[in-house]
Parts: structure tokens; sequence; C-alpha cells
């Protein structure tokens, strides 16, 4: 079967390489034309690539399960697995920049039998009545039998043929930095096992550790919060940061120096869509699927997840192209969306709204979080068990084949998510004094 993949994201690039192995030619389209040694990578379609980025121990347990060789790649790039101290090893999660993860990804793809990939933009999907058939290329058609729309949180391809999607702006905001340690420097305060975590009224404090010596200091705030707004300035950034001794303590230029400029995030929304209806031949998997905000960082975990389902909805009814979309959305809806409801759920908790506890109640194992009281310490935003659960698997059974139930498989649910400390929380230091104006507009 000939498939074009639209989008070299996660989601994608894992569909593609998984599809290529069950003997399909698969064609991958992207605008970006993919990173080049050597050479700073840009990214072009991926707002968010240069943000902070923590990956999930789902992602690693997904590939390690599913694809071993492109988790040995990914850890050969640099990519750091970490677990927290007596935590088993399913609960392993990968700290690196986005650009680590995702070069090797590129790499595997590149080197594929059966798999190419593309640079381009896709207009839309061509019709042939209800059959999708391909894509509009510019001035010319790639012809498919499957057409995989992987177009991440802004694509656009499409988006006529599915249901309206569900969701909405998530009320926060954010601003970070990438540093790098220097030569010889130790590690600043971790109290998490991304980093350093630590909650606030209005914010959440967070320090990601990435790979090579590099971390990023993150103000996630209440887009409310308006004051906060000031910190995508530099100076405000650095008077923030020098603010808090644990994050003066990381950022002391002693110990660190920035390596960008402060970046923002604030188009940060949950959003839930189902699969084309009324068309064969069209499938979405990844943020096209379910866009959850970045606060848990659940989202390229997922989109590896929907990946590889659609891999396997397609390789076990290959003669059923109706039912591929039902069933995927079927899984979607018992796997990929209780995380949906999870994102809503807790940003709506950290933009100070109500979180009604039944609601909370039915998530995933890690969304248990949500039902600690709040101390007013940061204890909810640290809870080391947001980094441990790998199931997305605890609503209804899809009642779908075995094989589909691979995705998740052998994740610990609620209550075997591993140990309830890995780490002993150190203090929250008191909130930052912002200065009240900023002259660098600079950025
Ligand atoms: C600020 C922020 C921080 C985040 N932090 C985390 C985190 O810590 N951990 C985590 O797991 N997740 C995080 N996420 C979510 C994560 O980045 C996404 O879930 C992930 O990128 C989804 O992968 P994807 O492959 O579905 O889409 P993407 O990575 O967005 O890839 C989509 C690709 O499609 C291409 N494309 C789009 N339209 C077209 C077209 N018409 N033709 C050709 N190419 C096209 C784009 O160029 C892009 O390469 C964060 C998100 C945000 C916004």
């Amino acid at each position: 079967m000939r498939v074009a993949v639209i989008g070299a994201g996660p989601a994608g690039l894992v569909a593609a390489i998984a599809l290529a192995r069950a003997g399909h030619e698969v064609v991958v389209v992207d605008r970006d034309g993919g990173p080049v040694g050597g050479q700073p990578w840009r990214r072009m379609g991926v707002m968010q690539f240069h943000h902070p980025h923590v990956f999930r121990a789902m992602a690693g347990n997904l590939l390690r399960e599913r694809l071993p060789d492109v988790l040995a790649a990914v850890l050969a790039a640099g990519v750091e697995p970490y677990r927290p101290e007596g935590a088993p090893a399913v609960a392993t999660i990968l700290r690196a920049r986005r650009e680590t993860f995702e070069h090797p990804l590129w790499s595997v793809a590149r080197a594929e039998p059966n798999l190419a990939v593309r640079q381009g933009y896709a207009d839309g999907v061509v019709l042939d009545g209800r059959r999708v058939t391909g894509v509009a290329l510019g001035g010319t058609i790639l012809h498919a039998d499957l057409v995989v729309d992987a177009t991440g949180r802004s694509g656009r391809l499409a988006g006529e043929l599915r249901p309206p999607a569900e969701g909405g702006d998530s009320g926060l905001a954010n601003a970070a930095r990438v540093y790098r340690l220097r030569p010889g420097a130790p590690l600043g305060p971790v109290n998490a096992a991304l980093g350093f975590v630590a909650g606030y009224d209005s914010y959440t404090l967070i320090v990601f550790v990435h790979d090579a010596g590099t971390f990023s200091p993150l103000i996630l705030r209440r887009r409310a919060d308006r004051a906060l707004a000031v910190l995508r300035h530099t100076a405000a950034f650095e008077a923030a940061m020098a603010a808090n001794p644990a994050t003066a303590a990381w950022t002391d230029p002693e110990r660190a120096e920035p390596v960008g400029p402060v970046r923002v995030g604030t188009n940060l929304f949950n959003r839930y869509r189902r699969q084309p209806v009324g068309v064969t031949g069209l499938l979405s998997i990844g943020d096209s699927v379910c866009a959850t905000s970045p606060a848990g960082g659940r989202g390229v975990s997922l989109a590896i997840a929907s990946a590889l389902a659609l891999a396997d909805t397609v390789t076990d009814a290959p003669d059923d192209p109706a039912g591929w979309a039902p069933r995927l959305d079927h899984w979607c809806t018992a796997h990929i969306r209780p995380w949906y409801r999870d994102s809503v759920l807790d940003d709506r908790g950290r933009a100070g709204g109500p979180v009604d506890p039944a609601a909370a109640a039915a998530l995933p194992g890690d969304a248990s979080h949500l039902r600690v009281p709040r101390s007013g310490t940061g204890a909810r935003a640290a809870d080391p068990r947001r980094w441990l659960a790998t199931a997305a698997t605890r609503g209804p059974e899809p009642g779908a084949a075995a094989r589909r139930d691979r995705v998740g498989r052998g994740a610990p649910g609620a209550g075997q998510g591993g140990p309830r400390r890995s780490v002993t929380p150190g203090a929250v230091p008191p909130r930052p004094r912002l200065p009240g104006s900023c002259a660098d507009h600079g950025r």
C-alpha cells in the first residue's frame, strides 16, 4: 500500500517507520527540510520546537517495546534516561532538548527502506468521491491509498473532513530560556524527576534538566496574572531568576550561561479532534488529534502512542479501509481522550478554576495529583508521580484486537506507578520580585 504521511514530527515519523516496517511504501512530507549535520536547526512549522521539553516514561516505554532501535538511536544521540531512585524501570523518563530527541527520529526515517522523506507543503487532500487518493503538493499530486495527517497543533490539512474539535484556551502562558552549565559545574537544586518544581499561587516554576549540560528554567503562569507577562523581556526574566534562591543557584553566571533567547508560549490550548468522517483513506494522529497544553509534558508520548495505534489499525485490517477511521477513533477515545481531559482539568486547577474531584477520579493514573489536597506549598506541582505514569489506558477497554492494546501495555496503572516520593522535595522559595518595568524590549 502507498502511504503519504504529512508532517515529520514525532507522530509522523514514528507512524512512517512502523508502516514502512509493516511492508508499506511510505513517503513523509514536511515543510521543514530536516536537520542538516553541523548546522543549527530552525525547524519550521513547530513553534514549540525550542521550548523546554521532557519526555514521559510512556514515550521511552513505547519505543523500547515497539521500535527498540529507535530508542537506541535516541539514547545514542545524547537523550538522557532518568529513573528516580527506587522507581521501577518503566518509570524512566527521558530528559533532553526536543532537538536532541527528534534528530535521531529523522536519521532513522531517512535510512529506512520503503520510506522516503520529502520537503514540501501539502495544500490539501485529493478526493475521488468519498475516497482520499492523495495530497496536493504545490502543483503536483502525491498519490496514496492512505494519507496520514500528522500536521500537529497548527495543521490545517482537511480540517473540513473532521468533526468540530472540543477544547479551548488553557488560561496559561510561559516563559523559558535555555542555559548550559559551565565545564565541571554541578546541577543546581533538584527536587523532581525532571529537575526542579515549585508551585506558587499564580504560577509554577520549573527547571528542566536536558542533555549535554543544558537546562531550562521556565515560569508557567496564569495569563490573568498580567504582571508576569513582563517575563518575556530578557532583563525581567533574568531578574526573576536571580530573585529566587533556587533558580539563582541554577543560573548563577559562575555556574551557567544562557544559550538562547527568552522564549514565550502564549497560545497554549487543549484540543481534542476525532477522526475524519464520511471519507476513507485519511487518518489523523498526534497533536492533530489531541493537543495538550505543555504543563504536563504529555504531547510527544501521546503522539507516539497514536502513531503506533494507527500502524496497528491498518496492519490488523489491511482489506478494510472503511473500518480504519472508526477503529482508530474508538481507540483514541479510550486511550488518548482521557489525557486530554486530564490536561483540561489540570490547567483549570493551575489557572485558578474549580476542579471536580469526581471528574478527576476517572482520569489516567498520574492525574491522581488532582486529588491531592493543595497545601499551598507546591506539593501538587512537585508530586513526582506526575512524571511516572506510563499508561494512557485507564478508560474503558476498547474491545478491539489485543494487538492494538500493545500500545501502552506493561504500564503501571494507579497504585502501581512507582514510589510515591522519588526525591526529597526542596523548600519552596519565596515568590520572585519582578521589576515593575523593563528597558529590554529586544526580544
Ligand atoms: C510550549 C510547548 C511545550 C511543550 N512541551 C512538551 C513536553 O515537555 N513534553 C511533551 O511530550 N510534549 C510537549 N509539548 C507537546 C509536543 O510538542 C507535541 O505534542 C508534539 O510536537 C506533537 O507531535 P506531532 O508530530 O503530532 O506534531 P508536530 O511536532 O507539531 O509536527 C507536525 C509537523 O507537520 C508539519 N506540517 C504541518 N502542516 C503541514 C503541511 N500542510 N504540509 C507539510 N508539513 C506540514 C510541520 O512542519 C511539523 O513538522 C509541548 C507543546 C508546547 C506548545
